[in-house]
């Protein structure tokens, strides 16, 4: 048979193709073979760092996709609101609510500030306590629970779905004005809708321990080197938190900043959920602007996880710039 070179030389590559699939294929394990199943899950939640002597550990609990409708930001728009999502890479009309609580470690107290969701809100959330059992902690070995305000992502996994306590030898601290406020009857019967629901949730959680629940003037300092701020606006007794060890601090915010590419960019926005728009915004500014002018390390509780990292001031608004993940704390 005649053949073209260009014929020969291609003729000479299947083989050799077909040569080396054949080699490597034995190789390899009879294992390898089939195709790896699909994990269809994460890893653990669980990201530890330090800040002077403390190690903190956060504790993600999962993500609320709530949609949100055209009033959601009563001062601009659902264009504006929309064009925010989309440079964050976000979906319209849908609001991604990240949820991870902090565990802090003083060296003398195992605190644990708010307690996730306890899997009541939505079925993409509830992950708080299979991440304290991964990062190898017994609810029981928990001293203090620390309370920033009384909605449900923040209260609910102070108990089960039973109503059993989950941190059973915890001792329990709340904001005063937050307990004020929810724990009225006579505010509990003007109250509607969603806000009605809050009402009744937190009587859920706290009414048959109120006994054994501390009350805290937020300003106070609650533990050595855990002080409480005052950030009144989304909740009437809204509380963050500094963290001071070994002369380093960092700003605990809770609920003053929520998803960083709508609120921290849009420091003015005053969304629904804010009960009083603008004494929110003005907790969030001062709390942004010390974060900023400061340097300081901060926290969210609705930032993306590991909810931690930096404040960086851009026009008019701030931009989170997350931790790295780092193998050690
Ligand atoms: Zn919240």
């Amino acid at each position: 048979m005649v053949t073209t070179p260009h014929s020969t030389r291609r003729t000479f590559l299947k083989h050799a193709t077909a040569a080396s699939v054949g080699a490597v294929a034995a190789m390899m394990p009879a294992t390898a073979r089939a195709a790896a199943p699909f994990a269809r899950a994460q890893g653990p939640g669980v990201y530890r760092y330090n800040l002077g002597a403390f190690e903190l550990t956060a504790l993600y609990d999962g993500i609320w996709y709530s949609p949100i409708g055209n009033g959601f930001v009563r001062n601009a728009g659902a264009h504006a609101v929309n064009g925010a999502l989309a440079r964050a890479f976000l979906k319209p009309n849908v609001l991604p609510i990240s949820i991870t609580a902090l565990l802090v470690n003083t060296g003398a107290k195992l605190v644990l500030i708010d307690t996730g969701s306890a899997g009541q809100i939505t079925d993409t959330a509830g992950l708080m306590s299979a991440n304290l059992a991964a990062a190898e902690i017994k609810p029981d070995d928990i001293d203090v629970v620390v309370i920033s305000h009384f909605h449900p992502d923040h209260i609910n996994g102070i108990k089960t779905k039973d109503g059993d306590k989950v941190f059973t030898k915890a001792e329990i601290l709340v904001p005063e004005p937050e307990w004020a406020f929810w724990m009225n009857e006579a505010n509990l019967s003007r109250a509607t809708g969603t806000v009605h629901k809050y009402f009744l949730n937190a009587g859920r959680i706290f009414k048959d321990i109120a006994g054994e629940v501390r009350r805290y003037t937020p300003g106070a300092e609650l533990l050595p080197g855990i002080v409480s701020i005052p950030a009144y606006g989304h909740t009437p007794g809204h509380t963050a938190f500094a963290l001071h060890s070994d002369r380093q601090s960092m700003l605990v915010m809770s609920d003053t900043v929520r998803n960083p590419y709508l609120f921290a960019r849009n420091p003015d926005w005053q969304p629904t959920f804010d009960m009083d728009g603008p004494m929110a915004v003005k907790a969030r500014r001062r709390m942004l602007d010390r974060a900023a002018a400061d340097r300081m390390l901060v926290s969210a509780y609705h930032f993306p996880f590991p909810a931690c990292g930096h404040m960086l001031r851009a026009g008019s608004g701030y931009e989170l710039v997350p931790v790295m993940w780092s193998p050690l704390p």
